[in-house]
């Protein structure tokens, strides 16, 4: 068959589904998870059980409260914010700020706290678990760009600079065994309080406007799609509950198992860097190694999690 790629068959019954699905919609409330950004060369957390694939992301009350936590935060920060940094968006992203552009998406919501919608074109977005670009002062509320943070642990810390190590999920990396109590974290300019990243950290809850703002998406919505998460999250599930509640169509395009296959529509067991193109008639991307699953640990109400809580 001419123009077909044998090592990746094109998921065209996937994508078939998935513009039949688009087509019958008026406005559609988006929520993105990881999957969507490992096309990107950002890791994910968990495999495509929904099983830890590294160790546990640090907890807002070890940041606050364990200098030596805190230290060793900012010591793999500085390693793998470059991979951040670096990224770029991939066709899923550019697929869903198509579909923003012809006036499909209510908002879209993303877990991922990359940047990377936005640097695609997409508008209507809220970041529900914050910006990895960003720091914010928790004494003074001073605001200073993570560029900017990077450019003081240099100049702190020279003695860690070129260190390697593996990427992993928003900022982090695999760094391990070093004495993290001689690294110095960054101080705020204004007041020399703590910085820490813009991001919603497990043990914190998301901004209660960030929610309210999703939930009036919903409202304004006709249905609901999912798009690289698992939904092992209650801060993402809470939304995909509530569309089956409302009875809003729910779609869900995640490789693996999620939280809400039950609540699903429409289930889609695939990669969005290679459907969601498709689906819109565009040119597709290469498959991305991802699980297509989301991560953060979780812990809404009635929800026990062995992990630390992001709830909210
Ligand atoms: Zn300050």
């Amino acid at each position: 068959m001419p123009g077909l790629n044998l090592d990746a068959p094109p998921p065209v019954r996937e994508a078939a589904a998935l513009a039949d699905w688009l087509d019958a919609r008026r406005r559609v409330l988006v929520l993105t998870g990881a999957g969507c950004s490992t096309g990107s060369g950002i890791p994910d957390y968990r495999d495509a059980s929904g099983a830890w694939k590294r160790s546990q992301p640090i907890t807002w009350q070890a940041f606050t409260g364990d200098p030596l936590a805190r230290a060793r935060y900012w010591a793999r920060s500085h390693v793998g914010w470059p991979v951040v940094a670096a990224a770029r968006p991939n066709p899923a992203h550019h697929a869903l700020a198509a579909l923003e552009a012809r006036g499909r998406v209510e908002c879209l919501v993303t877990q991922n706290v990359d940047g990377l919608h936005q640097r695609a074109g997409s508008d209507r977005v809220v970041d529900l678990h914050g910006r990895i670009d960003m720091t914010v002062c928790l004494d003074c509320g001073h605001r200073v760009p993570r560029a900017e943070v990077q450019a003081m642990l240099d100049r702190l810390n020279p003695g860690w600079m070129g260190l390697d190590a593996g990427a992993a999920p928003d900022g982090d990396a695999d760094l391990e065994g070093l004495d993290f109590s001689t690294f110095q974290p960054p101080c705020c300019p204004a007041c020399d309080g703590l910085l820490k990243p813009d991001v919603v950290f497990f043990g914190e809850n998301v901004p209660r406007a960030r929610v309210a703002e999703t939930q009036a998406a919903l409202a304004r919505a006709d249905a609901m799609l999912v798009v690289g998460s698992s939904l092992m999250v209650y801060s993402g599930f809470r939304f995909a509950r509530a569309a089956h509640e409302a009875g809003l169509p729910l779609a869900i395009l995640t490789a693996g198992v999620t939280r809400a296959d039950a609540l699903a529509t429409l289930k889609l067991a695939a990669d969005a860097v290679q459907v969601l193109p498709a689906a819109l008639g565009l040119p597709a991307g290469p498959a991305s190694a991802s699980t297509g699953q989301d991560d953060r640990a979780d812990a809404g109400p009635k929800d026990v999690s062995a992990a630390p809580a992001r709830a909210g």
